[in-house]
């Protein structure tokens, strides 16, 4: 197989493969060609990935030469035209919402793999980006509301007084939210947090947490461990109780989400404009609407003294650990598709393989896909 590593686009920083994990691509036989200067953002110069097996070569030359090529970023610009029904394309491009690319996979017959797709399973959580990806922004999320607050995080006993701890308010306590708990309290804040799911709450305590608990939330297992949406009674009585809560917060980070829906609202304006000056709100639902009103993506606004940061990529932030995990997860992944002497063996039969699989010469393999296109 010859594999192909493209540098990200615009002020993506990450790379999908680091040198550390070529070495085991070129170990398994595979020939890897990366674009020049790909991993430059991420710390990793042309010559490392030399060193361990690969060749440096134009974007023009990895598109035209490789079997599969790979990147975080979904395809833009002219790119997508110049990918061919012969080769692979897997990166993370959120096909259910990005339909009108799968389109256009389904017209250039490409086989592609979108690794948000990935099956949450527990054969597959060693290659599962969103975890990797949201236990960057959990902690990134933390970070940088420290850095915004004017206030300290820790409790602090000095002669000039004693400094109280902030109050840190996570919303949803998925992967990130769960990363954010473990961090505000390493930085010695007190931490309530709310999710509609009850199994959490065990998580959230053993990590020094204070589950908020709202009764008559709806949960279904055959959600597979997500959220699902709630009755208009549940939201009532949880936005009087997270408006209480965040009225007495010094930051709240937003981490709600709903798979292949828009993020719950649970912050609305006036219960912003109730917090205290200089709060900061941390929304990293952002990409999917956000679940504080205010929040615009990608961008950072004041509005009565609260600071609401809508970021989307701090993986982005850290891009030698989140290409590292990154990297870590697409070889585990790719370890299924590669066979003997480094060829290429796309295994249908293998659950991962098809759930992961959005296209295939003109028809969808991955059936959420498959319904969220029939509608
Ligand atoms: P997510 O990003 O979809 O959602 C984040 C959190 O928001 C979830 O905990 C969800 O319950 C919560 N939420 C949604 N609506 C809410 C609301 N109205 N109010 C409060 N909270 C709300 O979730 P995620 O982090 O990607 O993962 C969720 C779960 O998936 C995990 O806890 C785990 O059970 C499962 N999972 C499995 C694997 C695996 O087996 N490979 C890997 C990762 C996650």
């Amino acid at each position: 197989m010859i594999l192909g590593l493209l540098k990200e686009y615009g002020n993506e920083t990450r790379v999908a493969l680091l040198p550390e994990i070529v070495k085991t691509f070129t170990d398994l036989k595979v020939n890897v060609l990366v674009e020049q200067g790909a991993g430059k953002t991420a710390f990793a110069e042309d010559a490392d990935y030399i060193a361990v097996g690969a060749k440096v070569v134009s974007r023009a030359n990895v598109l035209e030469q490789a079997e599969v090529l790979l990147q975080i970023q979904p395809p833009a610009g002219g790119d997508i035209q110049k990918i061919k029904e012969t080769q692979v394309w897997i990166s993370a491009f959120n096909p259910l919402s990005g339909t009108e690319l799968v389109k256009t996979f389904l017209e250039n017959g490409v086989t592609t793999f979108s690794l948000d797709l990935i099956p949450r399973t527990s054969r597959a959580q060693s290659m599962d980006i969103l975890s990797s990806m949201a236990t960057v922004s959990g902690y990134m999320a933390v970070l940088d509301a420290a850095m915004k607050l004017p206030t300290f995080f820790p409790m602090f006993m000095t002669a000039a007084g004693t400094i109280r701890p902030a109050n840190v308010l996570i919303l949803g306590a998925g992967v990130a939210g769960l990363q954010a708990i473990a961090t505000s309290r390493k930085l010695g804040a007190q931490v309530q947090v709310f999710d509609v799911r009850s199994e959490v709450k065990e998580q959230v305590m053993s990590l020094g947490g204070k589950f908020v608990e709202v009764e008559g939330a709806t949960e279904d297992k055959a959600a597979g461990g997500y959220a699902v949406e709630q009755t208009e009674e549940f939201k009532l009585k949880q936005q009087q109780a997270i408006n209480d809560h965040a009225a007495k917060a010094n930051v709240v980070i937003c981490t709600a989400q709903i798979p292949g829906r828009k993020a719950p609202l649970l912050i609305p304006k006036e219960a912003v404009a109730a917090m205290k000056p200089g709060s900061v709100i941390i929304d990293l639902a952002a990409s999917s609407g956000g679940n504080c009103e205010i929040t615009k993506n990608d961008e950072t606004v004041v509005y009565n003294g609260v600071t609401v940061v809508g970021q989307s990529n701090y993986p982005a932030q850290m891009p030698v650990d989140a290409s590292r995990m990154f990297g870590k997860n697409v070889l585990n992944f790719m370890k299924l598709i590669i066979g003997e002497e480094g060829v290429l063996n796309l295994n249908f039969e293998d659950d991962i393989v098809k759930g992961t699989c959005i296209t295939n010469k003109g028809e969808i393999y991955n059936e959420r896909v498959k319904s969220v296109m029939n509608k």
